[in-house]
């Protein structure tokens, strides 16, 4: 799976997180990497990140 807007290869998590912040039903084909999901959004990566970590440590089922 690559990132729909830059091309990246796109990690698991990535495609979690795009799901969890941006739209739960969309398509794999769709998620973006944290890096055009940190600009889309207007923040910085490491806000991405934390994102991430918390919804893991919150047993968030996209995370599995
Ligand atoms: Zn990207």
């Amino acid at each position: 799976m690559e990132c729909k807007s830059c091309g990246a290869p796109l990690g698991k998590d990535e495609i979690a997180i795009y799901k969890r912040l941006v739209d739960r039903g969309a398509p794999d084909g769709d998620c973006v990497c944290k890096s055009c999901l940190a600009a889309r959004l207007m923040v910085p990566v490491e806000a991405i990140d934390a994102k991430i970590e918390h919804f893991k440590s919150i047993g968030c089922t996209l995370f599995k």
